[in-house]
């Protein structure tokens, strides 16, 4: 059944080709996606779906009965990045647009969320034009915002699981420069889980001759940032991985002033959920004792300022899924992730709120003949603009025919069990 499926997806191409190279060259920050959301709102619609809009912001979710079955949930990813794209291609972006600081800044789909988007109308397309083939629910969710980590959340808010049929799974995959032509899983974690903190140091202020008068948030503050490595080394256990990593730090105007208060910015990378609480727990405890070592009056402020979960593809979910992308693509098309990714994704979120599995899966985008042997496949992948890069685009072809059927075959894991 799928096979005859897939035997259409060429046909449905030089289409769908058109449309990424339109979202590609129309790229729009996060939070701003309202030009993609209506071209996403109008194919949907036309398939048949019934389509909402302005799910989370610009969020679109298309709703295909189809009798009774499993719901599914497909999720694609829209948002672009502040980035000048520097691809040559003859449908780059030229785009600007205006970021939250009201900066102008240019835009581009430098982390491949236009390719997603297309792959999810083509496997729409496909399960609108075989229902004869499968049974149940298809949601198509187009998420908005991922790339701040919030849009799955702000989906969640405005009611999606209350508003649209339930998930019994949701599925999902992110291009990468990895061969295009195939696709790469993992059961357990995927990607990382980031939660990033902003903590706010509150001292004394004064005149900088005269340090016995103050309390001096600034060394509070540089103390904090080496005392909170040591949850990596000394904390962590050997074979978990952490990533804490200080990446700005502010205090003060002029050599002699003391500040009354100092502000650290920090990213966490985790991949387990308890091992993850236990360094939140931990940097909540060193930065309250910094302040109390040095003497502090007033507590810092801890503020988590975006977090997205680790990206975990459930390992039963999983194995049904790449059993049948081994049949259906052929295995020599398959490939175990050894380790997962550094990277982050939102979409975590909405099987964890379902209380359902995730199955998340990379999509190859480069070149595949790099990767021939005896081509060392590691030195390839560093060797190759990543996503976020300037230089990053993937292969439209066979990349895009590749998204497309690891969509509409992970999809029939379920709806196509009980036609
Ligand atoms: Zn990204
Ligand atoms: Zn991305």
């Amino acid at each position: 059944m799928t096979t005859t499926q897939l035997a259409n997806v060429p046909s449905l191409l030089p289409d769908l080709e058109g449309i990424y190279r339109d979202l590609h060259a129309n790229p729009e920050l996060s939070k701003q996606e309202k030009r993609t959301a209506g071209v996403v709102a109008a194919y949907m619609t036309e398939l048949g779906f019934e389509v909402t809009e302005n799910v989370g912001g610009y969020g679109v979710v298309a709703v295909l009965t189809n009798g009774e079955g499993p719901t599914v949930w497909l999720r694609a990813d829209m948002d672009a990045l502040p980035v000048a794209e520097q691809t040559g291609l003859d449908y780059a972006s030229t785009v600007t647009a205006t970021n939250p600081n009201g900066d102008k800044v240019p835009v581009m789909h430098a982390c491949g969320h236009d390719m997603h988007t297309t792959c999810l109308l083509g496997a729409a397309r496909v399960f609108a034009e075989s229902t004869a083939e499968w049974s149940g629910t298809l949601v198509a969710v187009f998420q908005p915002d991922e790339e701040t980590l919030h849009g799955s959340a702000a989906m969640l808010d405005d009611g999606i699981l209350d508003r649209f049929p339930k998930p019994e799974v949701v599925l999902g995959q992110h291009v990468g420069p990895l061969p295009a032509g195939t696709v790469f899983y993992r059961t357990g974690p995927v990607m990382a889980a980031a939660d990033n903190f902003e903590i706010t140091f509150f001292g004394a202020g004064g005149h900088g001759s005269m340090p016995h008068t103050t309390i001096d948030p600034l060394v509070m503050a540089a103390s904090a940032v080496l005392r909170l490595q040591t949850i990596v080394s000394r904390e962590v256990a050997p074979n978990d991985s952490v990533v804490l990593t200080v990446g700005s730090i502010s205090a003060g105007f002029n050599d002699n002033i003391i500040s009354d208060e100092a502000v650290i910015k920090l990213t966490l990378r985790t991949f387990d959920l308890e091992v993850r609480a236990k360094a939140i727990a931990s940097i909540e405890r060193i930065s309250r004792a910094e302040a109390l070592a040095s003497g502090a009056t007033r507590e810092p402020e801890i503020t988590m300022t975006t977090s997205g979960p680790t990206t975990l593809s459930d390992g039963t979910a999983t194995l049904r899924v790449v059993d049948d992308f081994r049949s259906e693509l052929g295995a020599g098309r398959v490939f175990l992730m050894p380790t997962p990714a550094p990277g982050s994704e939102d979409v975590g979120r909405f099987g964890f709120a379902a209380d359902v599995p995730s199955v998340f899966w990379f999509l190859g985008g480069a070149e595949a003949s790099l990767f021939a042997p005896p081509a060392d496949p590691l030195k390839v992948l560093a060797s190759l603009p990543s996503n976020h890069s300037p230089m990053y685009a993937p292969q439209i072809e066979p990349t895009l025919q590749t998204g497309i059927e690891a969509l509409v075959v992970s999809g029939m894991s379920w709806l196509g069990a009980s036609s």
